[in-house]
């Protein structure tokens, strides 16, 4: 048996298999079948798509914004501190929206 053929047998692809929709404040199912042909659904429908779009970019300006608001402006201890909480806050969230797939 030839190094491929171990591998394809290693990884069975189920004939159809789910998992959670990319927008992270969705709880429907995406199915993934090897045997339909195009790009495979991150979202469970284009409302999550746009939406996690829309979701990700806002959250991308606020910590540019918030970014340069750092760079560029003299602020007190107090408000260096919070502007570091709602960077940290803002970069967790951005986690749940790992690329621009929308
Ligand atoms: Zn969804």
């Amino acid at each position: 048996m030839s190094a491929v053929n171990d591998l394809i047998e290693l990884s069975t692809i189920p004939s159809q298999s789910t998992a959670r929709c990319m927008n992270p404040e969705c709880l429907e199912m995406c199915t993934f079948d090897p045997n339909v042909a195009g790009q495979k659904p991150l979202f469970c429908s284009a409302k999550c798509r746009v939406a996690f779009g829309a979701k990700r970019r806002k959250l991308v300006r606020q910590l540019e914004a918030l970014d340069e608001v750092q760079r560029t402006t003299s602020m007190t201890q107090k408000e260096a501190r919070r502007v570091a909480k709602v960077q940290s806050y803002l970069r967790w969230l951005l986690e749940r929206y790992p690329s621009d797939r929308a």
